[in-house]
Formats: structure tokens, sequence, C-alpha cells
């Protein structure tokens, strides 16, 4: 099997999760990290050497500029965090200085190269990361609302007794407090999650808030999110490497509203293959258009 590519940018917690995470499902990639704080880049790749020892497909070493731009898959994750209670917007004016000082040190990327932004805010930063690659759209996109619909799967897995895998239940709009479920596209087995046994309107509106309040949650126990974003994105990898053509929600550029934010997406080896049409009810478009407003006002 070839190896691919990959390009980590920032190697803290996020970053550094994601390269354990590939590393450990055996995901056949020469993985480099990059760092501003080339110490803290040093330490975690003789740490994450260690683990490496068990699962041989992968090797992890310390990036460079040039790196990324030999890189198939590029995956951003440098940049400021959220404190306590604070939204990811807060981090808007500090993370797009960095996205943009990083992107002009690569480009040109790779052709093909596939570029995956998870820093926050994701939405925003996706769109500037694709107007400063020269990529095209489908090839950029950000990491969006995976992690908020892997979280409500789990909620609803866990209450239901069923498979999470078997559930397709899709938040949309911002990776932020305006996203929002989509009912009328979830389902499990081609029942619709509003008509399903043992759920109701008002119980999945609760987990719907639950998936949503979830980052919060975590950073107010122990400061940081990152081994969930890490398996979303390590499965993003694999969709793309085994060009699985998989639907999943990603934060993609919206030609109707020139911005990104999450849709369903088929992801394949090509990157962004097909955006399917697919049938909101009025109450979701209507909350699609507040979660795009709330988007372009920042912008
Ligand atoms: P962290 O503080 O642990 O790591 C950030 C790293 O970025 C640091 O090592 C820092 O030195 C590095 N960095 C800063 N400026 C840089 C530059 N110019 N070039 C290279 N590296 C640079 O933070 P973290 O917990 O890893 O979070 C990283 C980002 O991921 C944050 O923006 C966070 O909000 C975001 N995040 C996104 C999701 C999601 O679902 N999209 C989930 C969790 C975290």
């Amino acid at each position: 099997m070839n190896t691919t590519k990959v390009a980590i940018i920032g190697a803290g917690a996020v970053g550094t999760t994601i390269a354990y995470t590939l590393a450990q499902r055996n995901f056949p990639a020469e993985i480099t990290l990059l760092d501003i704080d080339e110490k803290r880049c040093k330490g975690e790749i003789l740490d994450l050497s260690d683990a490496l020892v068990f699962c041989k497909t992968s090797t992890i070493t310390a990036g460079t500029y040039q790196d990324a731009q030999k890189a198939d898959i590029i995956i951003f994750a440098a940049g400021k965090r959220q404190e306590i209670d604070q939204k990811r917007t807060e981090l808007l004016s500090s993370n797009k200085r960095i996205v943009h000082d990083v992107i002009k040190k690569i480009v040109p990327f790779k052709k093909d190269a596939i570029l995956i932004m998870v820093t926050n805010p994701v939405d925003i930063l996706t769109l500037q990361a694709l107007s400063l690659s020269g990529l095209p759209k489908k090839q950029v996109f950000g990491s969006g609302t995976i992690l908020d619909s892997m979280r409500l799967r789990e909620l609803l897995a866990e209450h239901l007794k069923i498979s999470a895998r078997s559930i397709h239940a899709y938040i949309l709009g911002e990776h932020g407090d305006s996203q929002f479920p989509a009912w009328s596209i979830s389902s499990i087995g081609g029942t619709p999650l509003l008509e399903y046994p043992n759920l109701d309107e008002k119980l999945l509106a609760q987990f719907a808030t639950q998936a949503r309040e979830r980052a919060y949650e975590i950073i107010k126990c122990k400061g940081a999110t990152y081994y969930g974003v890490a398996s979303c994105v390590a499965a993003l990898c694999e969709n793309i490497l085994f060009d699985q053509k998989a639907l999943v929600p990603l934060s993609c550029f919206n030609q109707e509203l020139e911005l990104c934010l999450s849709m369903p997406c088929i992801l394949g080896k090509a990157g962004i293959e097909q955006q399917p049409a697919i049938k909101l009810n009025t109450h979701e478009i209507d909350q699609l258009k507040k979660s795009a407003a709330i988007i372009a006002r920042d912008l």
C-alpha cells in the first residue's frame, strides 16, 4: 500500500492526538508535525515515537513548511483554544492571523492536496483557508459538525441501546452555538427519529442541547477537548485514503450562502465529491439561514 503524506500543523493537544489516533489505527502514513513551539513539538514526537513500537505502519517526524507543500493531506490544528465559558468565535482574531501566516508560508500546496481545518472558529477559518490556499473548493473543508453529530449519535445510542453506527443523525450549520439538529434527514433503519419508539420531540431536543453543550462541559472539567475531534479527523483521513465516499457533515463552501458551514457531504479520494441535495423542513431552513447569518457577521 502507498504511504500517504500527512502534515499536521499544530502539535498541541488536538494535533498530537490526531497523529496518535492515525498511528493507532495503522493508517499507512508519513506524518509530520509542525509547531511554532519547536521544543514542545520535539517532546511530543519523542513521546509519540514510543507508542509507534506497537503500530508500525506510520512514521511521525518534525515537519517543515516544505513538507506541508508536498503533503497529500494537511490538517490544520494550530492556534488558540477556548478557555472556560469562552465562545469559539472569541478565538477569531488570533486564529485568523495564525491561519493567514501559516498558509501563506505553505502555498503552493500540492495540486491534489486536501486541507482539513480543525482550528476554531472552524467555519470562518475554512473559508479563509480556501481563499488563501488556492486549492479547489472540494479540497478544503472543516471538521465542522461531524463532532457534534457524533456526540448526538452517541447520546441516542446510549438511550436506545443501538450502535451509534446504525444511527443516522445530523447536526448542521455552524460548529458553534447556532448549530441545529436536522431531524427531517435523521433516521434509524429508515424510520425518522421523530417517529422512532422511545423518542419524542422533547427528548430529541434535550439530546441536541447536550451535544451542543458538550464542549463547554469538557473544557470546564479538563481545559480542552481532543479525543473526540481526533477520532473524527482520523475517520475523515480514512475516508479519503480508502475512497470510502461516506456521507459526513463537514464545513464546506455553500454556493448559495457564499460561506462555509456544515452540510452532509460525500467524502472520497478527491475530497468533497458531492454535496447531496437534502430536503430540510421550513423550520430547519430558517435555522440554517440564522446560522449562516451568524457566521457572516464575523467574516
Ligand atoms: P493547544 O494550545 O494544545 O495547541 C495549539 C498549538 O498551536 C500550540 O502547540 C501552539 O504552539 C501552536 N501554534 C500556535 N501558533 C502557531 C503557528 N503560527 N504555527 C504553528 N503552530 C502554532 O490547543 P488545542 O487544544 O490543540 O486546540 C487547537 C485548536 O483546535 C483550537 O483552535 C481549538 O479550539 C480547536 N478545536 C477544534 C475542534 C473542532 O471540532 N473543530 C475540537 C477541539 C479543538
